[in-house]
């Protein structure tokens, strides 16, 4: 049975332009897509929208009909649209092609009302770089209070629906999304008032609920396709297949297969075809090439059909020996009229260019897919955090070995994204002291990862400041001498600083620092205590010297600060110890200059 599509290709020039969906949780992804499939339905014609594996393809001819009057099919060559099923700038990523996304346009879904959200800044920073064209879904457009309802009609006859506050509201929401984009270095405008697509991005308002606006959505991702991506279009069909790998699934009867899309050529039954794989690209041939089955027949025993061979752009699934060892993300090759070594050279090219730039030290960073590690490693990048192993795959036992041997704790670290932990890498986690973070979302993952660096630097901190001399001044208070000598045990007030117990103190005699012994411990009403500041009055033990001979009642004492601390106290910690520290610090500093301009520098 030959495939439905083929038919659609038009003598086989052009192939259809794929469009993925982006924008931030529960901004209303899944709802489009459902609504634009669900209104090629209802239009009729479900026998021409077919389900793909992973996407889903809407020809011209539905798309006309949805739109009505917006879109004369004769003003188009294109075949249509294929939408890629899984929403989310993770799947985006994920699916490349030769040198780019996958993806040849997108829409960015952003709520009305909820605005700019971190993920839709992280997909406008994706489709900046992948220079992918898009349009943005202004979506929920009927949740503006006092909004009138209708179905998949054009949004001004929506519009022209509602009183005018509630259209005043929704342009007050337009022009917020407008502004931002605008901050972001995007201009745009509604939609029917850019002339330019390349430079200016149209926003679309639209319900993905009800359908309104949707008609407006088709014509200029048709119009935008139609304008700037006709070259890009122009394929080949009879040539050798070009696809990537969306998803690596076991298949019953069928082992491990491929779901994949086709973006260029055709591939056939009993093709050679070379996969990306973990270690080495796998050379294999296609056994089979599996279509779901319509709608209508997915109860029968038997949920996929065969078909013999599948042209671009198209979703299938690939079944063949070997795939075991395939990764999501990676291209896939037929092998026709070439040299296999040319081809199999080809794909080690296009993983290499994915693979990630790495460093002798830093963290270790796993991931589903290579496009998404790509994206993560891009990231870390722009945060200046170095990645010492990054790789496709769940995190084993041996990612937390290789963890372990980064030298900064900070870096004894997994970033996970999109994998599982299997149980034995996470009690070795536990015994190696390496932290695991997961998280599906990238902006997550490494806010969770920054939040530990910024714990273990205050904590390092904290031990610095524990283990280092504190500057202090104290006088030996007249009439308060407890004891003579072995030790010294004398009463004192504390001048400035911060008095802690085990340090040497001293005086300056002709500028230069005298130690006169060790204070061991210091009592305050009877307790032993660790530490006193400015104006407490406490009783210390000093060894070393005998009162009235080294040291006299009425006379000042300085902590005797090691040149070192003193260095880094004033070049590193100056903001974490107290003003009255600081300013002993300064006077004993100054002391020590007066004699050596150089001293603790
Ligand atoms: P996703 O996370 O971006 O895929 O968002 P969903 O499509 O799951 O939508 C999140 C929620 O918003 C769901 O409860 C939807 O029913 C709702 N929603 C989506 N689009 C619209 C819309 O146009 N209008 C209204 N009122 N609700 C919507």
């Amino acid at each position: 049975q030959p495939d439905p599509d083929a038919q659609s290709q038009p003598t086989g020039q052009l192939r259809t332009p794929i469009v993925a969906v982006l924008g931030h949780v529960d901004h209303g992804k899944t709802t489009l897509l459902d609504t634009i499939r669900g209104s090629a339905v209802t239009e009729g014609e479900a026998g021409a929208i077919t389900q793909h594996i992973g996407s889903t393809a809407v020809p011209l001819s539905v798309i006309s009909d949805i739109a009505g009057k917006l879109v004369d099919p004769d003003d188009f060559d294109l075949p249509g649209l294929l939408f890629i099923d899984t929403p989310g700038h993770h799947s985006f990523s994920t699916l490349r092609s030769r040198g780019g996304a996958l993806a040849d346009i997108a829409i960015l879904v952003v709520d009305v009302n909820d605005g700019f959200q971190p993920q839709t800044l992280e997909a406008l920073d994706i489709l900046k770089r992948t220079q992918t064209p898009f349009v943005v879904a202004a979506n929920k457009a009927d949740t503006v209070p006092g909004w009138n309802p209708g179905d998949t009609e054009p949004i001004q006859q929506a519009i022209e629906r509602q009183n005018d506050r509630v259209e005043s509201d929704l342009n007050e929401k337009l022009y917020e999304i407008i502004g931002k984009l605008s901050d972001n270095g995007f201009s745009a405008d509604m939609y029917w008032r850019v002339q330019n697509f390349q430079n200016n991005i149209g926003v679309v308002p639209l319900s993905a609920m009800t359908g309104e606006g949707i008609p407006d959505l088709l014509t200029v991702l048709m119009g935008l396709s139609q304008r700037f991506l006709k070259a890009e279009m122009s394929i080949d069909v009879g040539g050798p297949g070009a696809g990537t790998v969306l998803e690596v699934t076991e298949e019953r009867g069928f082992g491990t297969t491929l779901d994949a899309i086709i973006y260029d050529g055709t591939i056939r039954e009993d093709d050679q075809i070379v996969v990306g794989g973990v270690n080495e690209p796998i050379v294999t041939e296609v056994r089979a090439l599996l279509k779901p089955k319509p709608l209508s027949e997915i109860r029968t025993e038997k949920e996929f059909e065969t078909v013999e061979e599948i042209a671009a752009a198209d979703g299938v699934k690939i079944a063949a020996p070997d795939l075991d060892d395939a990764m999501a993300g990676a291209p896939i090759r037929v092998v026709r009229d070439q040299d296999l070594d040319d081809v199999i050279a080809d794909v080690r090219k296009e993983l290499a260019e994915i693979e990630v730039q790495t460093e002798e030290e830093g963290v270790t960073v796993k991931a589903d897919t290579l496009g998404s590690l790509e994206a993560i490693s891009g990231t870390l990048e722009d945060e200046e955090i170095p990645i010492m192993h990054a790789e496709v795959g769940d995190v084993a036992p041996r990612d937390v070995r290789m963890a372990a041997t980064a030298d900064d704790p900070k870096h004894q670290a997994i970033l996970a994204f999109g994998v599982d932990i299997l149980d034995d890498a996470r009690r070795l986690a536990e015994q190696e002291d390496v932290d695991i973070f997961e998280d599906d979302v990238i902006y997550q993952l490494v806010e969770d990862y920054d939040e530990h660096v910024t714990a273990i630097e205050t904590a390092q901190q904290d031990q610095i400041l524990e283990n280092i001399t504190r500057p202090a001044r104290f006088e030996i208070l007249p009439d308060h001498t407890f004891r003579q000598s072995d030790p010294a045990v004398v009463g004192v007030e504390v001048l400035g600083g911060k008095l802690r117990r085990n340090v040497n103190v001293g005086r300056f005699e002709n500028g230069e620092f005298e130690r006169v012994g060790h204070l061991k411990t210091i009592q305050d009403e009877g307790e032993d205590v660790d530490e006193s500041t400015r104006g407490d009055r406490v009783a210390v033990s000093i060894e070393g010297p005998t009162v009235g001979r080294q040291i006299k009642e009425g006379e000042t004492l300085w902590v005797e600060i090691p040149e070192k601390h003193a260095k880094i106290l004033e070049q590193e910690l100056k903001e974490d110890i107290t003003g009255g520290e600081r300013e002993v610090l300064k006077q004993y500093l100054d002391t020590h200059r007066k004699r050596d301009p150089f001293w603790g520098k």
